[in-house]
């Protein structure tokens, strides 16, 4: 009997942690099990004693809110007190910036799905729709990018007037202000397309309407500043730039030695309190040309004539760039693109005190600003690039192995190039999925500071990869320079995205799970809030029922991961009954409460140290970043209406996804410093071993065949990619010979029988049309698709004196 009251006390146990339940249906549940053992079982009467006594004084103390903030978690916050990580204003303010939503759900451990396939699919507008269809088709059809890149270094005068004329710059400032107000989806689908063909045009394109003064304005700026300038940068009468980093500032943005001293002087003949400026600043796109310099510095006030501060930290200010003192013009030239970027830098400046934006409320506010604007802006530029990069990459390389033959066969149809097709396509579809996902949530109001960072690391690596393959697949066609080379600017100029905007290594080391675990984590912010509540009571309350919270987490996930290890997740209830499909969504939710798991006893065994133990912050980024791209996956699967041609693309990426999930829950064990917590995490997260592979070779080459043929996949995938000009040629050679292998195939079948002999292309192809193997018109379809063939895999040569400028 007492064998079932302890399997009976298990699986209530079990249920209760596995489906988080509330404190008192735990002391109910507990309390029946007591009961239930006290008059069924034979047990002696003095053990029943004992067991209620260690009974009540366990529970008593957990579940009597009095005694538990008394003898627990009073003790509790005092040692956290101690041992909490300590955080400078400036990383407060960045951690606090921002909204989380989606993501917070996958950290949970046990994610509602409904939640993410409530989120409305990303769309645009009619008059989205007819600006890329008309001025950015125009914009791309204007665009020759070697002209740009290597002749003239810098936009054609025509270019810039058309970005002007037609608002280019203004996609995100409002109507009201002569702008576009485009969505977040809109600006990125306008992005990607000309990211596809110019880094250049898309970069000058790009600043104004991520991080910089309008996006700042439009935020904290007040009405008279507003007035002033969104209506002119909306007309591009003004060309903004913004101005943060500097030689001994890069990374470590918030340590900028750049000044503003609050004194008296003279503006307009007037005496005038301001602020006298000295800055140099590097790096700075756009600073060449700009008319107005968004610009961050320390502000002080050691006279005390703004408020009773002396030192206020960062602060934002707009400053035309005419001022007397700035110096600004020179330029940098990043890996032979032609975008204007350089330092700028500023003596004395003297500018009026209301030139701060937001006005003097916001002195001291600029690191805010910026963290909270850059969590839009770094979701959409950058991964824009990735997106637009990987979209020509597709369209352009699948075609590429279809046309390039070698040894009598398209090199695509080799395994080896097959190999890396697939993963330009699969990657395409699952960094898509996730720059919709993310735009839809922006579009919702959200900032999402968390996901731009996976966002603009995980985007960017994957582009940079794709360039690797892409310029793999076309070999010689790619490494040489001319007007015909689509590619080698997106190779060659993978790193900067990379680079800018938080470089990648401190963005995947130290900012996706830095920032994911406390913002993401539903107790530790709450934690940390109520450690620092100057209400000393106020904060013991909180404390305690976050606590209390936090360690239901941790007790339910413990169970979770071991019941979805032992089972795989087979009893999950998935959200929808796609065939090959819902199984996913089973298996991430194991995953999230592996992660759960794992993320919490990181944080407990290695509290502030995890800081500097990047090695393992990075796999924990790792892990939450490719949950959320490949929940993202699912739901475009479903948003665009469970297409089941694209089924391989979706099924690679979460093979992949959770082969990769595995591979770095598998790092963190091997290198977790406390090795007994270790091992019993291993055996309740992979009781089983590990379960995942990667995709099979049957599946990747039908991935790969997406790209080789044309198709409504193969149209979803690339959808938005600028089809005209160089790569328009490439896509008509594409088709041509596509349409014109029945006719190949005739010609070989004929050698192959003897009809006509083996020789020369074009000898065989008479020889052909003239033994009546094919007819006249196949003829001329043939040397028209041979024409088109050849035209595309030439490079282009140049006369010595043509390459000297
Ligand atoms: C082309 C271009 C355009 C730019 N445009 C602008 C602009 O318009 N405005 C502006 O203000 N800035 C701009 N920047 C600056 C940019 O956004 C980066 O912040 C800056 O380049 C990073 O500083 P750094 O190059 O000095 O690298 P460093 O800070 O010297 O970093 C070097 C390497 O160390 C890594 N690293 C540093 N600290 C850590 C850490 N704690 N953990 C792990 N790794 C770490 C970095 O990830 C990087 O890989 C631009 C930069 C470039 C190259």
């Amino acid at each position: 009997m007492s064998a079932v009251i302890i399997l009976l006390a298990l699986i209530v146990v079990w249920a209760l942690a596995y489906h988080r339940v509330a404190q008192w249906i735990w002391v109910t549940g507990l309390l029946v099990l007591m009961l239930a053992h006290t008059f069924i079982g034979h047990t002696p009467k003095v053990w029943l004693v004992l067991e209620w006594i260690v009974f009540i004084l366990v529970l008593a103390p957990v579940s009597i809110l009095f005694l538990r903030r008394r003898l627990i978690s009073n003790a509790v916050l005092a040692w956290y007190r101690k041992v909490m990580p300590k955080m400078s204003r400036t990383e407060k303010e960045a951690i606090e910036a921002g909204t989380v939503g989606w993501e917070a759900e996958l950290f949970s451990g046990k994610p509602q799905w409904q939640k993410l396939l409530a989120i409305p699919a990303p769309h645009l507008t009619v008059e989205e729709q007819a600006f890329i269809d008309g001025p950015v088709e125009q914009l791309c059809r204007m665009i020759n990018d070697y002209d740009i890149t290597q002749n003239r270094l810098d936009m054609p005068q025509e270019m810039w007037q058309f970005l002007k004329d037609n608002k280019f710059f203004a996609m995100i400032i409002p109507k009201s202000y002569g702008g576009l107000e485009f969505s977040a989806f809109a600006n990125s689908e306008v992005l990607s397309k000309v990211y596809g063909i110019s880094i250049t045009v898309a970069t000058t394109i790009g600043v104004p309407n991520s991080l910089g003064p309008a996006e700042l304005l439009l935020r904290y700026g007040t009405e008279e500043q507003k007035n002033h300038y969104l209506p002119r940068l909306a007309r591009g009468e003004e060309i903004p730039c913004f101005a943060l980093t500097g030689p001994d500032a890069g990374s470590d943005a918030s340590s900028i030695p750049d000044t503003g001293i609050v004194c008296r002087g003279q503006f307009d003949g007037k005496e005038t309190i301001g602020i006298r400026l000295n800055w140099d600043k590097r790096y700075i796109t756009l600073a060449p040309v700009a008319t107005v310099l968004g610009l961050a510095f320390k502000l002080y006030d050691p006279e005390h004539l703004i408020g009773p501060e002396e030192d206020y930290g960062i602060t934002c200010a707009l400053i035309p760039t005419n001022m007397p003192g700035i110096t600004i013009g020179r330029r940098h030239f990043p890996v032979n693109t032609a975008f204007l970027n350089g330092p700028t830098q500023g003596k004395d400046v003297f500018i009026p005190v209301d030139w701060i934006i937001g006005g003097t409320k916001m002195a001291g506010q600029g690191w805010r600003m910026l963290v909270e604007c850059l969590s839009a802006g770094r979701a959409i530029s950058l991964p824009s690039s990735g997106i637009g990069g990987g979209k020509m990459a597709a369209l352009v390389t699948g075609a590429y192995a279809r046309i390039r033959k070698q040894f009598n066969l398209p090199i695509g149809r080799f395994e080896g190039v097959a190999e890396a097709l697939t993963r330009i396509g699969a990657n395409l579809y699952y960094m898509d999925a996730a720059r919709r996902l993310t735009m839809a949530i922006i579009d919702q109001g959200e900032h999402p500071s968390v996901l731009s960072a996976i966002m603009k690391y995980h985007a960017t690596e994957i582009a940079r990869r794709m360039a690797c393959d892409t310029m793999d697949i076309h070999g010689g066609k790619g490494i040489c320079l001319g007007p015909h080379n689509y590619l080698a600017r997106f190779f060659q100029s993978s790193p900067i995205a990379i680079t800018v905007e938080g470089a990648n290594i401190l963005t995947r080391s130290l900012i996706i799970f830095g920032q994911g675990a406390i913002r993401c984590h539903r107790y530790v912010l709450s934690e940390l809030r109520a450690a620092q509540d100057p209400d000393i009571k106020q904060g013991e309350k909180l404390f305690d029922k976050a606590l209390f919270g936090h360690i239901g987490l941790i007790l339910s996930n413990i169970f979770r991961s071991l019941f979805l290890g032992l089972t795989n997740g087979r009893f999950v209830k998935a959200p929808v009954s796609s065939p090959g499909v819902g199984r996913y969504y089973q298996l991430l939710t194991r995953c999230s409460a592996d992660f759960s798991l794992l993320a919490d006893f990181s944080m407990i065994v290695l509290g502030s140290e995890l800081k500097r133990k990047e090695r393992l912050s990075a796999r924990l980024g790792d892990i939450l970043s490719k949950m959320y791209m490949m929940s993202s996956v699912l739901k475009r699967y479903e948003e665009e209406g469970r297409q089941g041609t694209d089924l391989p693309l979706v099924q690679w990426s979460c093979q992949n996804a959770l082969l990769e999930i595995q591979q770095q829950i598998d790092g963190v064990l091997q290198n977790f410093p406390n090795k007994a917590i270790s091992i019993i995490l291993r055996c309740l997260i992979f009781p089983l071993g590990k379960p995942f592979v990667a995709p099979s070779d049957h599946l990747s080459q039908q991935v790969a065949e997406i790209l080789l043929s044309p198709s409504a996949t193969r149209d979803r995938l690339t959808h938005g990619a600028f089809k005209g000009n160089v790569i328009g040629e490439v896509e008509s050679a594409f088709l041509a010979v596509i349409a014109a292998e029945p006719i190949e195939a005739k010609i070989h079948k004929a050698v192959r029988n003897g009809i006509i002999k083996n020789q020369a292309l074009s000898a065989l192809i008479t020889a052909a049309v003239n033994a009546d193997v094919i007819t006249a018109e196949e003829h001329t379809q043939l040397l028209a698709a041979n024409k088109a063939r050849q035209k595309v895999i030439a490079v282009d040569d140049f006369a010595p004196e043509e390459l000297v400028h």
